[in-house]
């Protein structure tokens, strides 16, 4: 493990681990590839934005409303699109997406097999950013006990930090704080994240400093959340002539709305509807990481000096908006509309105070979305709604039932089931072999697989399509004994409103776009890996590329 060495910061009030190449070595020829002449142009500053729960196709879908000339077109039609970008790995969600796109490593390698997993040492749930080891910073909540230290390799952030130094800048930024920790990685100089609730303030957390920075603070105080909750949301006006059915059964409207119906009034909804989480789960949600990454950047001075600087954007509010009403909703389709504003003015600001020759942005998700259950149910005649509480209760019994002890059933959780250590050799091969009869009994299963196949290798017989893909999402540590694979259409999921976590193409092809003011518009369809973005990056900024990264360069050889 990388980090196995790595020491406290003893010269800074906080307790961010310095790795051992933090010792770092000023700006110098092993901090660029050696094979070209280094050019600052397009260095200043690093933008990798993340669009959580972005299929690709949504680029094509939304085409002709992506309509501001500096929002989604000048990365698809200036920039260069990889359009066959997909995960390896199974299951597909939030942190491990971040993780990949942000190490250029697969769960395998980096550690973030779920947004949370059953740690077996430890007899209990993990989140992945979790630390209660560390407080919030900038809110009396609770929310800040949070740091990278379950990340197991470097992220981008970290060889910013490696190859430039200190004084390069590494920052993160996101509603959610697992979105906004992964990518900015062990050194980097904070990741803010979004305290709803009664707070509505950007917290950060000790890990990376001891107290608020003053803009943070005058952002927090400026009351621009509660403007934003002052506006409702509305349908954009260009929509409302698409003629789009706005009331579908496989949606799941806010508490206190019978139907979810536009305009919403976000002052009435908030009081019961997690007040300032609120703005998690509407377009306004997205302003607010927009107006607080300016704030960041014009404060903390990114992109101004000939030293690189790095920083994340992930928009969660689109995941929010996918979950609760679907990837068929108009919701949905309004929220990627205001998304292209928000990119567009983004960018055009980034113009006005970094230059349009300063800078490189890359721009993918950490997932996809299957359509909403009900929705496959009526229109597909397939699919279904599993609910895993009552799948491992169902599996506890069938275990008593066989004679076997309830108990060897520790936690099912990400399609996995965790077994009891203490159970014995004999017996553990008799609880699996029932558990795996009981899981394929079931209607909705299409696959399981023990995981001692990813150590001893899969038998000649084999003609699943998931062993490749769990065997790179599994660490023996942090993932299950067992897993199973619904079939598709079928989720752990209410009938409305859309998930994710699944094999299947709708939640591992995603976009990825690049944009520097030299690249020339291309279209690469060959097809790619998640884990090629850091080094696909890496080759543009012509950095080296490190030996954490897994992928590839899939730029073209000029
Ligand atoms: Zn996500």
């Amino acid at each position: 493990m990388l980090y196995a060495n790595s020491f406290f910061c003893i010269s800074s009030h906080c307790k961010k681990r310095i790795g051992l190449f933090g010792l770092f070595l000023f700006l110098g020829a092993c901090s660029f590839s050696e094979k070209t002449h280094v050019d600052i142009k397009h260095h200043k500053l690093l933008i990798g934005i993340t669009v959580d729960q972005m299929r690709f196709d949504y680029l094509q879908r939304f085409d002709t409303l992506f309509i501001h000339p500096n929002g989604f077109k000048r990365l698809t039609q200036q920039g260069v699109n990889f359009t066959q970008t997909k995960y390896s790995y199974f299951p597909t969600y939030t942190g491990p997406g971040h993780a990949t796109i942000f190490t250029g490593a697969n769960p395998k390698h980096h550690g973030i097999v779920g947004n949370d997993w059953y740690d077996k040492s430890l007899g209990k749930y993990v989140y992945c950013v979790s630390d209660t080891t560390e407080n919030t910073i900038g809110s009396n909540s609770g929310a800040g006990q949070m740091s990278p230290h379950h990340l197991l390799v470097p992220s981008i952030g970290d060889y910013f930090k490696e190859f430039f130094g200190q004084t390069a800048k590494v920052y993160g930024i996101s509603l959610k704080d697992r979105s906004a920790i992964l990518p900015t990685g062990f050194n980097g100089d904070a990741a803010f994240w979004w305290d709803g609730g009664k707070q509505g303030k950007f917290i950060t957390s000790t890990y990376y400093m001891s107290q608020i920075g003053e803009w943070v603070d005058q952002f927090n105080e400026s009351g621009y959340a509660d403007r934003l909750l002052e506006s409702d949301w509305t349908l954009s006006p260009l929509l409302s002539k698409l003629d789009l059915d706005d009331d579908l059964p496989w949606e799941r409207p806010f508490k206190g709305m019978k139907a979810a119906v536009f305009p919403y009034e976000l002052s009435k909804l908030r009081l019961i509807n997690g007040d300032y989480s609120l703005l998690k789960q509407v377009p306004q949600g997205n302003e607010l990481i927009s107006a607080f990454a300016k704030k960041l950047i014009e404060n903390e001075q990114l992109g101004l000096d000939t030293i690189p600087d790095f920083l994340s954007l992930s928009f969660s509010a689109t995941d929010y908006v996918g979950h609760r009403f679907g990837t068929e909703s108009l919701e949905l389709v309004d929220v990627y509309f205001k998304l292209d504003k928000v990119l567009g003015d983004f960018f055009s600001y980034l113009d006005q105070k970094i230059g349009r020759d300063n800078y490189t942005v890359f721009l993918s998700s950490d997932h996809g979305a299957a359509p909403p259950a009900g929705f496959a149910m009526v229109n597909l005649a397939r699919g279904g709604t599993v609910n895993p509480l009552d799948l491992e209760l169902e599996l506890r019994n069938y275990l008593q039932n066989k004679g076997l002890p309830q108990t060897a059933v520790r936690s099912l959780i990400n399609q996995q089931i965790y077994l009891d250590t203490a159970i014995s050799g004999h017996q553990t091969v008799e609880v699996k072999k029932e558990i795996i009869s009981f899981l394929k009994a079931q209607p909705f299963v299409e696959e399981t697989l023990d995981a001692v196949v990813f150590s001893t290798g899969i038998s000649a017989a084999y003609n699943g399509r998931h062993f490749n893909a769990a065997k790179a999402g599994y660490h023996p540590k942090r993932s299950g004994d067992i897993f199973y694979f619904l079939k598709p259409n079928w989720v752990e999921y209410p009938e409305g409103g859309s998930t994710h976590g699944s094999f299947d193409d709708w939640d591992r092809h995603v976009p990825f776009l690049l944009w520097n003011s030299s690249l020339n518009r291309k279209h690469i369809n060959t097809p790619i890996d998640v884990v090629d973005i850091a080094p696909t990056v890496f080759e543009i900024l012509d950095f080296k590329h490190p030996n954490t990264f897994s992928g590839i360069s899939r730029y073209p050889v000029k």
